[in-house]
């Protein structure tokens, strides 16, 4: 099962429904597509993208495998900026590297856009439990449980991503938008129900 949802009205679509230029608000040159909204170059954008990703990165370093964040964090950074996403690890031997290199690879080739919109690759799950670290005998409840708050974490955390880099290209903070609210809860929906068919059994559901 393939989603995609895109919650951001974009200039292009606001141009073929309501006749309106079709230019990203920010730079002015370019058409303002879902991507362009995460990777328009103008330096304003840049810093502010820079902020929302090293909030990105705080939010979810904690309990997250390094390698692991620092992956996810080269292939957005890589994306927003237009630039070929060659993975952090090729080359790596150990099987716990390769099982992220394997995850970069896959979420490269399904898209990093599509990442934002939800399509997570099953494989940054087995990079996790593969990264994982702890000196307790966990039961596979347990482990299920942890991948579980980890997926929600990160499904949270891209989400004010998302927010924070659509509202803010529009002047607004997501405070100030009285869906915001019911549209997040709709992209965690979403979320939850492509981390579900890409997971199939084999990943407890997601409480939304
Ligand atoms: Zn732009």
């Amino acid at each position: 099962m393939k989603l995609s949802h895109q919650l951001w009205n974009t200039n292009i679509q606001n141009q073929k429904y309501y006749d309106e230029s079709p230019l990203c608000p920010i730079c002015q040159i370019l058409p303002e597509s879902f991507s362009h909204i995460f990777c328009c170059s103008f330096s304003s954008a840049r810093d502010h993208r820079q902020e929302t990703l090293s909030q990105l990165q705080t939010s979810l370093h904690h309990g997250i495998p390094p390698e692991l964040l620092n992956a996810i964090l080269v292939g957005l950074i890589k994306w927003t900026e237009s630039q070929p996403c060659a993975s952090p690890l090729v080359g790596s031997r150990l099987p716990s590297l390769l099982a992220i290199h394997h995850a970069f690879l896959e979420q490269t080739e399904l898209g990093w856009d599509a990442f934002v919109r939800g399509h997570i690759s099953i494989l940054w799950t087995q990079a996790f439990l593969a990264n994982y670290v702890t000196k307790k005998n966990l039961s596979p409840h347990q482990t299920n449980s942890i991948v579980d708050r980890w997926m929600k974490l990160l499904v949270n955390q891209l989400w004010i991503f998302h927010q924070f880099s659509g509202t803010w290209s529009r002047g607004t903070l997501p405070s100030q938008q009285g869906t915001s609210r019911s549209t997040g809860m709709c992209y965690i929906i979403v979320f939850a129900i492509s981390i579900r068919s890409l997971h199939g059994t084999a990943v407890p559901q997601l409480s939304v």
